[in-house]
């Protein structure tokens, strides 16, 4: 995927406007180093689900970083998720990626269970959004159809039975693992700077 600059900047320049903090690497080897000068070890951390993460290498050293991880297991009980889950609003420190941003500036989530968007809008003092520049859309109407391009993939992914696992399409479905439960666009930051958005230039994550 080639890199339009142009837009890159663009997005940052409006990104900037609305009081987060934008950053942009060439390659996804480039994040770590960068995450790395503005968390400290000790510090209590979280993520949300993400691929973008994984693929850049954050999801171990989070886990092997010297930091407080706060992550349910499969062997905690349903008590002990929910109280850990809980705890993540007080990270200092909250990871996660974007389903899409448009140029103007805007940053764009869906959620399932809304644990992932719930400590990016309010809790965690510092947030690092990390999305490949295939996150980057114009208008607002290709954001959402992002969204439910995403939506059917990620569903597929975590083995869930929703209509559009079936087609890719989305059926507005009322299924119980329905995965677009919560809507969230970041139009501006009151805390400036809270929210630190890693741009790579390349194709991450869905
Ligand atoms: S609303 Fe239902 S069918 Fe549509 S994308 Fe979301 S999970 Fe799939």
């Amino acid at each position: 995927m080639s890199v339009d600059m142009k837009i890159v900047n663009e997005t940052m320049e409006n990104l900037k406007k609305r009081q987060f903090r934008p950053f942009y690497v060439e390659k996804k080897e480039d994040v770590l180093p960068l995450l790395k000068t503005m968390v400290k070890e000790g510090e209590t951390v979280a993520n949300g689900g993400s691929v973008t993460l994984g693929q850049c290498g954050v999801m171990d050293w989070l886990k092997n970083g010297g930091f407080n991880y706060l992550a349910p297991t499969s062997d905690m009980t349903d008590a002990e998720k929910k109280n850990i889950t809980r705890q993540r609003f007080f990270a200092d420190s909250f990871f996660l990626s974007s389903n899409a941003i448009t140029t103007d500036g805007r940053i764009w989530n869906e959620d399932g269970a809304s644990t992932r968007v719930a400590p990016l809008i309010y809790g965690p003092d510092k947030v690092f959004i990390v999305a490949g520049i295939n996150k980057i859309v114009k208008t607002q109407a290709e954001a959402v159809k992002r969204i439910k391009w995403v939506a059917p993939q990620n569903c597929a992914r975590i083995g869930f039975a929703t209509p559009c696992v079936e087609d890719g399409q989305c059926h507005n479905c009322m299924h119980f693992q329905r995965s677009c439960c919560t809507s969230v666009t970041l139009s501006y930051s009151r805390i400036p700077d809270r929210i630190t958005v890693i741009l790579v230039g390349e194709e991450l994550g869905v």
